[in-house]
């Protein structure tokens, strides 16, 4: 285990770089790092805890049990997302992602868990840790798959057409890219070179566009946090870019955590359920951002000359991913307020989200 190993490191974003502003790629140089760092990582991963409980690795009740396997993978991440409890800046706990806690297990005991009769899917949730993504999640992408047979998402920060392609021969059905932030004004305080990450707000797009090349249409995702400080009309369009990629957009509401950078609260709720709304129309009724109205600064203030039109179906206000993703609670407390339903939604939720999104549009 004190050998060395050769893998590809990302590029920290010179921004004199002469490969370009896209620093969301590999140099040209190989970088050598100690293989015994892989050789800890191989030997764990972390579920989430409603996963763990979901396959009987922990003890716990469930008011709604995951549908999805959500595995965290990797050591420590190399970035500093500016939201986020794993940023490599964050004083926040790192036993954290978004609101949820993921204990660590031996991989061992993860396979020989009842997996494929408890969930429908898994989810691998990668930090950035390029020892572990070049050496180690390939491998385990095909360990999961043949034990539990499940279908496996991966979603991962931007990396080359290659590594996706690898992913991909190893079993990855689809992939997952967050963007996070559809501000492209704030997107380099918060996701970007302005808090040390190579990213840069059209990089991530190209990524998602490579995405697409190697995985093909409707295989590769993004997420979306509303509440970023970004106006309704940047999250629209961004939303509605996405699907002229054939990339499926969902939608976080943002979670302030101890410790980390931004701060500041979760976005108010029926702004939320507006843009709920609109990512419907845009994703299942083929809206495009011309057909919602905007004022002068951005926000959102009619659609489609009117307001929120009739037949929104409760299924608009659930967790939204993947097939078969319900990610319970990563935003609120099950005690509520609730931004995206781990489960179908009573009529009177229902009818309760609408108005709160039809409140919204009519204050301007
Ligand atoms: S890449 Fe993902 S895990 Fe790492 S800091 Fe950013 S959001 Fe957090």
């Amino acid at each position: 285990m004190n050998s060395t190993h050769i893998f590809r490191i990302p590029s920290l974003g010179d921004p004199t770089d002469p490969r370009g502003p896209d620093a969301c790629r590999y140099p040209s140089q190989p970088i050598y790092l100690p293989y015994c760092h892989s050789g800890v990582l191989m030997k764990g991963v972390r579920l989430s805890i409603g996963t763990a409980i979901a396959a009987g690795l922990r003890e716990g009740i469930l008011p709604d049990p995951p549908t999805t396997a959500y595995v965290m993978v990797g050591n420590e991440c190399i970035n500093n997302c500016a939201f986020c409890s794993q940023a490599r800046g964050s004083e926040g706990e790192k036993d954290r992602l978004s609101r949820v806690i993921w204990p660590h297990f031996e991989l061992q005991e993860v396979l020989a868990a009842p997996l494929s009769e408890r969930f429908q899917r898994i989810c691998l949730q990668c930090l950035m840790d390029p020892a572990y993504i070049s050496l180690v999640l390939p491998d385990l992408i095909e360990e999961l798959s043949s034990a539990s047979g499940l279908p496996i998402s991966v979603s991962i920060s931007p990396v080359s057409s290659d590594n996706l392609s690898e992913l991909k021969g190893r079993g990855a059905e689809r992939v997952g890219i967050a963007l996070d932030c559809a501000s492209r004004e704030l997107f380099p305080g918060i996701k970007g070179r302005g808090v040390g990450n190579p990213y840069t707000f059209d990089g991530c797009w190209e990524a998602l566009d490579r995405a697409v090349r190697v995985f093909g249409k409707g295989r590769v995702s993004t997420h979306l946090i509303a509440g970023l400080g970004e106006t309704d009309r940047e999250l629209i369009e961004a939303l509605a870019k996405c699907v002229e990629m054939g990339v499926l957009p969902s939608l976080f509401s943002y979670t302030p955590l101890k410790g980390t950078a931004l701060g500041g609260s979760s976005p108010p709720l029926p702004r939320y359920r507006a843009m709920q709304v609109s990512r419907h129309l845009i994703v299942e009724g083929g809206w495009g951002s011309g057909d919602f109205q905007f004022d002068g600064s951005g926000r959102l203030i009619g659609m489609d000359e009117g307001g929120i039109p009739s037949g929104i179906p409760g299924k608009v206000f659930m967790t939204i991913g993947c097939p078969d993703c319900n990610r319970p609670y990563y935003n609120e407390r099950p005690g509520g307020p609730i931004f995206n339903y781990p489960r179908p939604l009573t009529e009177d939720e229902r009818s309760q989200a609408v108005e709160e999104a039809k409140r919204y549009v009519r204050t301007r």
